[in-house]
């Protein structure tokens, strides 16, 4: 049987950049209660891929009494869902509001921020509704100045935070941040009252049990290996079994391939992020590094630092960079990550950090999110390239393609900038080759301030 054609090294889809994933201690194994799929079944909508887009979308449409089966390579929330850094948080493009506007107009714009709000409030209802419990914390997140004009350019965020979310936002100078229990390198910063952090892999489960309550089939270790056409239904292959479904979600993000479906080749480039988790800090440590806020906050470089104090007192460490995977080079990126650890929070140096993994999300050629038809491939659907922020946006993608895939106009709000298919990075299957000049002008740009 043929293999999809994949991006990455096959390093970067197996067990090892997961080996110590902090999430895997705090949730028990739900492994086995997501089988390999065996033999021949038919579902009404099939999706590919166990994460947030997929499980909102199966959710959904479980809930709404349509038969449908879901198909994950390894098991739900193997990919970034269950490796994140669980920042609920605004965004998911990479676009300005000047940006925005040039590519959809005034109304595009606000649709687009709308739907940023929306889309944490979707988690935050889902929770409730679900009654999954994902050790929440934070009010809203916090920007912090990496340098003087960064302060600059976070005050003038100002009002059009209020015209794009509807709340105001609150500056800090640097000894508001001291006060607030945000002290540390940083030239002021921003809080916006939206969002939360939350236990990727709670999350994840809660979806799991509540698609799996409402009736959707969910298949782990079984990878989407080939698609056909058996006249009108789709017939999805995996090692040990075939689906003949009506309708097909593509759900893959960071971990899809070339072609499935081909149209998809070049659409997406897979970034790698990764997170260090240290041992539970005493009250002297955490008093002494100068942050005490359970607040979710990330820096305004480019190769943004984000990190939180969790509420079982452990700190949680982030950053975008690396290019290759494999042993060695998770190795170094995970000894970089601790470099910059150690750097942003001197107090810290001598604090272990146990847990240390990574993870590709995805981004694309046009900065927003693709979520809809897949073109030319009548009854087929995608959602992918959250630009970091899809704890949020992929679970609100989810929500939406289940709609698409019942023959419904969404009843959410659906931008039209969401529906453009994004362009093709060249190089092909070799395109992470543009990411070190891109990484280069990033860190330039950061040092210059
Ligand atoms: C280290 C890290 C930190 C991050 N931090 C944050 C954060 O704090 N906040 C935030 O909002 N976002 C964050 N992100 C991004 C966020 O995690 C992703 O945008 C989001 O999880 C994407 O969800 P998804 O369901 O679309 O994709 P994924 O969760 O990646 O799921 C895709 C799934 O598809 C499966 N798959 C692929 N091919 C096949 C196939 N052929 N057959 C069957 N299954 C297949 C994969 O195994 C995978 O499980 C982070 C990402 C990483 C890696």
């Amino acid at each position: 049987m043929t293999l999809p054609l994949r991006v990455l090294s096959d390093h970067a889809y197996g067990p090892e950049p997961l080996n110590t994933c902090y999430w895997a201690e705090t949730v028990p194994d739900w492994q086995l209660d997501c089988p390999p799929l065996q033999g021949e079944t038919r579902a009404e909508v099939a999706v590919i891929g166990g994460g947030y887009t997929g499980l909102n979308a199966a959710l959904n449409l479980a809930h709404a009494g349509v038969d449908v089966l879901l198909l994950e390579s390894q098991f739900p929330g193997w990919g970034a869902s269950g490796r994140n850094g669980g920042f609920c948080c605004l965004g998911g493009a990479n676009l300005d509001n000047d940006a925005l506007e040039r590519a959809v107009g005034e109304q595009g714009r606000r649709e687009w921020r709308q739907v940023e709000r929306l889309a944490v409030a979707h988690v935050a209802d889902l929770l409730t509704a679900e009654g999954i419990k994902a050790d929440t914390h934070s009010d809203g997140e916090t920007i912090l100045a990496h340098s003087p004009r960064a302060m600059r350019g976070l005050e003038s965020e100002l009002a059009s935070i209020r015209t794009d979310y509807g709340v105001d936002a609150q500056l800090h100078d640097r000894a508001d941040l001291e006060r607030l229990g945000m002290a540390g390198p940083y030239h002021g910063g921003l809080s916006i009252p939206i969002g939360f952090a939350l236990n990727p892999r709670k999350y994840v489960l809660g979806l799991l049990r509540a698609a799996q309550g409402a009736g959707a089939r969910i298949h782990g270790f079984s990878p989407v290996q080939r698609i056909g056409r058996e006249k009108a239904l789709f017939r999805l292959e995996t090692a040990q079994g075939q689906v003949l479904a009506h309708k097909v979600i593509f759900a893959t993000n960071g971990y899809g391939s070339e072609d499935l479906p081909p149209w998809m080749a070049g659409r997406f480039m897979p970034v790698q992020s990764s997170v260090l988790v240290t041992r539970p800090l005493s009250p002297d440590e955490i008093g002494q590094s100068g942050w005490t806020s359970s607040q979710m906050a990330y820096n305004t470089r480019n190769l943004l630092y984000y990190f939180r104090l969790m509420p079982c007192g452990r700190m949680m460490f982030g950053r975008r960079g690396g290019v290759l995977s494999s042993p060695q080079s998770d190795a170094r990126t995970m000894a970089d990550t601790r470099q910059h650890f150690e750097r942003h929070f001197p107090s810290l140096a001598h604090v272990e950090t146990p847990y240390g993994w990574h993870g590709f999300l995805s981004v694309n050629r046009s900065e927003i999110p693709f979520v809809g038809p897949v073109p030319d491939m009548p009854g087929a659907f995608a959602g992918f390239s959250y630009h970091g922020n899809g704890v949020a946006m992929g679970s609100y993608a989810g929500a939406i393609l289940a709609d698409l895939a019942r023959d419904n106009t969404p009843t959410r709000t659906y931008p039209a900038v969401m529906q453009q298919s994004p362009r093709r990075y060249p190089l092909g299957r070799h395109r992470r080759m543009l990411l070190p000049l891109g990484y280069l002008a990033m860190s330039i740009k950061d040092n210059l301030g």
